[in-house]
């Protein structure tokens, strides 16, 4: 069985954005030289997540207005958890959104339903972050 290990580094200006990271994820697929397995693929912080869903803007749109409406950034003050830090919400937002995705893989390409794409979403930028990708198979 062939392994592979990859870190993806982000460093959003917004607090907020999703970005779609299934380019890079082939990438590193090419790069493991696996064509049968599974690609693991995870926020490597507790105030990002990375998910599946269709790359479309309104849809995007509409998890920002909900993920407000259920964990909304301000007041600050709501948060039991702020106080040294100011990102109560991004933790409840990303335990929503998820911590991972599995993405089995066949014949060399990532084995994706129709309009699956996988996207880091973070919560709490404008820092340096990360996200692993994890490869196995042969
Ligand atoms: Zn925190």
């Amino acid at each position: 069985m062939k392994s592979y290990r990859k870190e993806l580094w982000f460093e959003t200006k917004a607090r907020r954005v999703y970005i779609n990271i299934t380019p890079q994820v082939e990438e590193c697929l090419r790069e493991s030289g696996i064509s049968e397995g599974l690609v693991l693929c995870n926020a490597m912080h507790i105030t990002a997540s990375v998910f599946i869903n269709d790359d479309e803007s309104g849809l995007h749109a509409d998890f920002e207005r909900w993920l407000e409406k259920l964990a909304p950034e301000k007041p600050h003050s709501q948060y039991a958890h702020n106080g040294f830090e100011d990102n109560g919400d991004a933790h409840l937002k990303r335990q929503i959104m998820g911590r991972e995705v599995v993405v089995a893989v066949t014949d060399g390409k990532l084995d994706f339903g129709p309009w699956e794409q996988i996207f880091y979403g973070e919560f709490d930028g404008g820092r340096k972050k990360r996200v692993l990708v994890k490869i196995i198979g042969e």
